[in-house]
C-alpha cells in the first residue's frame, strides 16, 4: 500500500496512487514497505531480456496488478519496436567507466524510460478501479517532457493528452518533434507567452473547481504525468538492476560486488530510483548526485541546508536547470520515517524558500549520497576529453555526471565499478556538443547540426530525429495564455 510523505492517513493501492498522482495533503506517494531481494534474485536477471527484468522488479511494487497486467504493460511500453536497441537500456563498457544509455527510446531522452510505461500503468489502473470518466492528461512543457509524454500516451485507450508549450520557448527540433506528433488522442497547442505562462495556465486549470465540474459533466477528468507520479518513478528502478545484471554478465563484477552510480540530477527522480534499488538490496555503494551551476542539491548534500533563494542560471544542461527538486521529499521521508518532520521542512521551503536538516540525518544521507557540480566550461571539457580519450561522445548532461564521477574517484580514492547514467543522446544537444568538440556551427540549421555531429560520432542519428525532415506538420493551434481553459474544453469534448 502507498501513503503520503506528509502523513500516514489514507492508504492507497498502487493503481489508485498512480491515478491520483499527488496525495491530497500535497505530499508524494511512497510505498509502505520496500520489497527486499536477495543475490539469487539479482543473478536470475542476467539471462533475461529488459522486458522480463522489468516485469520481475515491477511486480514487487505493483502488487495489486496481476502478473498478466504487468507483463502487458511492459511489453506495450518497451517491447514493440519503439526502442532502437535490443537491450533497451544498454551499458556501454569503456576503459574507465560504464555508460548506462537511457536514450534509445522514441524521443532520444531518458524521459522515455518512464513515460513509455506510465500511460500503460495508468490505463490499466483506470480499468482496474472501474473509472468511468475519460481521462485527459494536461502537460506544460519547456521541451523534452512534452514530446516524451505525447509518445507515451498516443493511442492509449481511455486517455487523451494535451500539451502546451511556449510559442518561442523551445528549440526548433523540439518544436518539430511536437508539431509532427501522430496519434488520434493528442493535441499540441502553442501558448503566446513563456514557459511560466504555460505552466501557470495549466496549474490554474487543475485547481479551478468550477471548470473541473464542467468537464466532469462531459464525462472528462483531468490528470497529470509529472515526475512526482509513482508511475513515473517505479519504471526507473528497473534499469539500475538491469545495469548490474549486464555488468555481471560481462564479468566486470562478481555477485555481491558493490558498484557506484553517477546521475545527472534535476528533479531527483532518476537518482531516487537508484536509492530504491539500493534499499531493496542491490549492492550499491554510492550514488553521486551531479548538478550544474544551479547547485542547490550539491549545497544541500554537503551542508544540510536546502536554499532555493539563489540566482537561476540558464546552462547547456537545461534539463537540470531546476531549483526545486520535488522528489527529494521522498528521500527525506525514507531516511527519517517521520512525516511530521517532512511536513515541517516542506512548509519552510514554501514559506521562506529554505530549510535545514539535523546533522545526524545529513550524516546518514551522506553514507549513500555524494554530490558535485560542474559549470558549462568543465562540462564541455569533459565532452572533449571523452571523445579524445575514449572515442565516445556524451551529451552535456551525461558529461556533467561523468566529470562528477571523476572528481569522486579523485577525492575519495574509491575505485569500485562506476556506472555513469547517460540521460540524452548527444544529437539532442548537438549545438553544445559540437561547440565542445570545436566544430563550427555557423550557418547550420537543425538538420545540418545533426549531420555535422554524425561526422564525429560513431553512433547514427536516432531514427526519431532523422525522420523529422520528412514528417508532416499536424498541429498548428496557438492560443493566448488567458484562453487555455477554452482550448482544453474544446479538445476535451471533441469526438
Ligand atoms: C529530466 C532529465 C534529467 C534530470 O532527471 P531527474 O529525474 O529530474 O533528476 C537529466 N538529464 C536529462 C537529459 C533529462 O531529460
Amino acid at each position: 500500500m502507498y501513503h503520503s510523505t506528509r502523513g500516514k492517513s489514507g492508504e492507497l493501492s498502487s493503481a489508485e496512487a498512480i491515478i491520483q498522482g499527488l496525495a491530497a495533503d500535497g505530499g508524494l506517494f511512497v510505498p509502505e514497505e520496500i520489497p527486499a531481494v536477495d543475490e539469487a534474485f539479482i543473478t536470475s536477471l542476467v539471462p533475461l531480456r529488459y522486458e522480463e527484468r522489468a516485469e520481475k522488479v515491477l511486480r514487487l511494487f505493483l502488487t495489486d496488478y496481476t502478473a498478466d497486467e504487468v507483463k502487458g504493460c511492459v511489453e506495450r511500453a518497451y517491447g514493440s519496436g519503439k526502442f532502437d536497441t535490443e537491450k533497451r537500456a544498454p551499458v556501454r563498457m569503456l576503459d574507465t567507466d560504464n555508460i548506462l544509455e537511457l536514450w534509445h527510446g522514441p524521443t532520444s531522452a531518458f524521459k522515455d524510460m518512464a513515460l513509455q510505461l506510465l500511460p500503460q500503468l495508468m490505463s490499466t489502473a483506470l480499468h482496474k478501479t472501474g473509472e468511468q470518466h475519460k481521462v485527459l492528461i494536461l502537460v506544460a512543457t519547456s521541451g523534452d517532457t512534452g514530446k516524451a509524454a505525447l509518445e507515451g500516451f498516443r493511442d492509449v485507450p481511455g486517455i487523451s493528452i494535451m500539451v502546451f508549450y511556449p510559442e518561442g520557448g523551445v528549440s526548433k527540433i523540439q518544436r518539430l518533434q511536437m508539431l509532427t506528433q501522430e496519434g488520434a488522442n493528442v493535441n499540441v497547442t502553442a501558448v503566446r507567452g513563456n514557459f511560466d505562462d504555460a505552466q501557470n495556465g495549466v496549474k490554474k486549470i487543475f485547481s479551478d473547481k468550477e471548470f473541473n465540474a464542467k468537464l466532469e459533466s462531459e464525462n472528462v477528468r483531468l490528470s497529470s504525468a509529472n515526475s512526482i507520479n509513482w508511475g513515473r518513478l517505479v519504471p526507473q528502478i528497473v534499469y539500475y538492476f538491469s545495469a548490474y545484471a549486464d555488468l555481471l554478465e560481462a564479468g566486470k563484477i562478481k555477485p555481491g560486488d558493490e558498484i557506484n552510480f553517477s546521475v545527472p540530477t534535476g528533479n531527483f527522480g532518476d537518482i531516487l530510483a537508484g536509492y530504491y534499488a539500493k534499499l531493496m538490496g542491490l549492492p550499491v555503494h554510492k550514488l553521486i548526485c551531479a548538478s550544474n551551476a544551479n547547485n542547490v542539491l550539491t549545497e544541500f548534500l554537503r551542508s544540510g541546508t536546502y536554499d532555493r533563494n539563489r540566482p537561476f542560471y540558464k546552462t547547456i544542461t537545461p534539463s537540470m536547470d531546476i531549483l526545486i527538486s520535488s522528489n527529494l521529499e521522498r528521500l527525506l521521508y525514507h531516511m527519517t520515517d517521520d512525516a511530521s518532520a517532512v511536513r515541517k521542512w516542506m512548509r519552510e521551503l514554501q514559506q521562506k524558500g529554505s530549510y535545514t536538516i539535523p546533522a545526524d540525518l545529513l550524516q546518514k544521507i551522506q553514507q549513500t549520497f555524494w554530490a558535485d557540480w560542474e559549470d558549462d566550461a568543465a562540462t564541455k571539457h569533459m565532452i572533449e576529453e571523452a571523445y579524445t580519450d575514449q572515442g565516445y561522445v556524451p551529451d552535456t548532461h551525461t558529461a556533467v555526471a561523468w566529470k562528477a564521477a571523476e572528481n569522486y574517484r579523485e577525492t575519495t580514492g574509491d575505485d569500485r565499478c562506476m556506472v555513469v547514467v547517460s540521460t540524452a543522446s548527444p544529437y539532442k544537444f548537438n549545438q553544445s556538443v559540437l561547440s565542445a568538440l570545436h566544430v563550427s556551427t555557423e550557418g547550420l540549421d537543425e538538420f545540418g547540426l545533426l549531420d555535422a555531429l554524425q561526422e564525429k560520432n560513431n553512433d547514427p542519428v536516432p531514427q526519431g530525429l532523422a525522420s523529422l525532415r520528412k514528417k508532416e506538420i499536424r498541429h498548428t493551434d496557438v492560443c493566448d495564455k488567458d484562453h487555455m481553459p477554452e482550448a482544453v474544453f474544446a479538445f476535451a469534448v471533441k469526438k
